[in-house]
């Protein structure tokens, strides 16, 4: 898959409706369409990026980046005193669906332990 027809892409880009709750140059994070928790949004990187596999070392400071903006976005969701869980699938056993990587960050609920 090409940038040209990746949806997230297109969200990021402002092409294709999503409920958008963060935005900064790098990165963007709106709400999971099928969500599986009370909170579930998915951060992406702005840039295209398939998968956790195609990440380079000059992506560093970006993955740095897009880390430290979920310690936000799980504050601005009030989730640091119960706590949240944050997941990356990655390829067809991690249960990867879109190959632009994104981070879902899902909490409001006790989540269970070994994930299905
Ligand atoms: P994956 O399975 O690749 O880790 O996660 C992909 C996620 O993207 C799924 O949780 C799915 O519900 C979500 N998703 C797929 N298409 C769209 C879309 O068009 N808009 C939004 N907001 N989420 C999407
Ligand atoms: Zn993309």
């Amino acid at each position: 898959m090409t940038a040209k027809d990746c949806i997230f892409c297109q969200i990021a880009q402002g092409k294709m409706d999503a409920k958008k709750v963060y935005e900064d140059e790098h990165v963007l994070a709106f709400e999971d369409i099928s969500p599986q928790a009370p909170i579930h949004l998915l951060v992406i990187p702005k840039k295209h990026i398939s998968s956790l596999l195609e990440l380079q070392p000059e992506d560093e400071k970006l993955v740095a980046h897009l880390l430290l903006s979920m310690k936000k976005i799980a504050r601005q969701f009030n989730l640091e005193e119960k706590g949240f869980r944050v997941v990356n699938n990655i390829g067809e056993d991690g249960g990867q669906t879109v190959f632009h990587i994104h981070f879902h960050l899902l909490g409001g609920r006790n989540l269970t332990w070994p994930p299905g």
